[in-house]
This record gives C-alpha cells, sequence and structure tokens, in this order.
C-alpha cells in the first residue's frame, strides 16, 4: 500500500483535472514520486478525494457511475441522509459508512441528544 502525502494528493487531483487515464497517472506519479503506484490505488485515491470517475469506457453517458462512493447503510442507527434537523448526528463506528445515533436533540443549539452533548461538552454536565 502506498504512503499518500499530501503533495501526492494534489498532483493527483491537478492530473485527474488534466483529464488524464488513470493509468498514466499512475505511470507519471510513479516516476514523479519514487514510488510504486498501481492505476487501482490512484482510483481509490481519487475516489477518497472526491475526483469524479473518468475513463469508464463501458458506462453508457448517462448513467452516473457509483462505484466510487461507498451506498452501505450503517448496520445501526441512522445513515446521514436519513437525519433530520432534530435528531442526534452522534457517529457511531470505527469508520465508513458512519451511522449517527438519531436521537432527538436537546434544544441548546447543538446537534446532539443529551447522552452526546454531555459527551461531547463536558462542561454541559456541570453546569446542570
Ligand atoms: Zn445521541
Amino acid at each position: 500500500m502506498a504512503i499518500w502525502t499530501p503533495d501526492m494528493r494534489e498532483r493527483l487531483k491537478t492530473l485527474a483535472e488534466m483529464d488524464m487515464k488513470y493509468t498514466e497517472i499512475a505511470a507519471v506519479m510513479t516516476a514523479e514520486f519514487k514510488t510504486r503506484l498501481t492505476k487501482n490505488a490512484v482510483i481509490g485515491m481519487a475516489g477518497r478525494l472526491g475526483v469524479p470517475p473518468r475513463n469508464i469506457k463501458y458506462a453508457p453517458a448517462r448513467y452516473t457511475p457509483r462505484v466510487f462512493t461507498s451506498r452501505k447503510k450503517p448496520v445501526d442507527g441512522y445513515a446521514l441522509e436519513d437525519l433530520a434537523s432534530h435528531h442526534c448526528r452522534w457517529p457511531k463506528g470505527d469508520g465508513p459508512p458512519y451511522s449517527y445515533c438519531g436521537q432527538t436533540i436537546i434544544p441548546n443549539g447543538r446537534p446532539y441528544c443529551f447522552t452526546h452533548a454531555t459527551l461531547a461538552y463536558p462542561a454541559l454536565r456541570s453546569s446542570r
């Protein structure tokens, strides 16, 4: 697994914006950064950086490929897109896809339920 430095991330974004193919980006960056990058590593990082997918020849023009975003629903709690403004936004889980607590928030302008507000802002506990 290649280590992605901030410089490499910036370079990847720049090259992708130039409409370069992922295979070419991998070759260019392998040479420039004296590391070994595969096309798949470049595609993976591009997805994480939010670079729009390209170079997908099999996709019809109107079809928007979803291969770079995880749409897996969390097993418990609420998915981000299911949250309403009164739902607690405390994230659960160790990594994406995160789920969220979803309890009703306390009316103090913070996006957490009472339990998570006291976790997030310990000062609240002593003021009550
Ligand atoms: Zn909560």
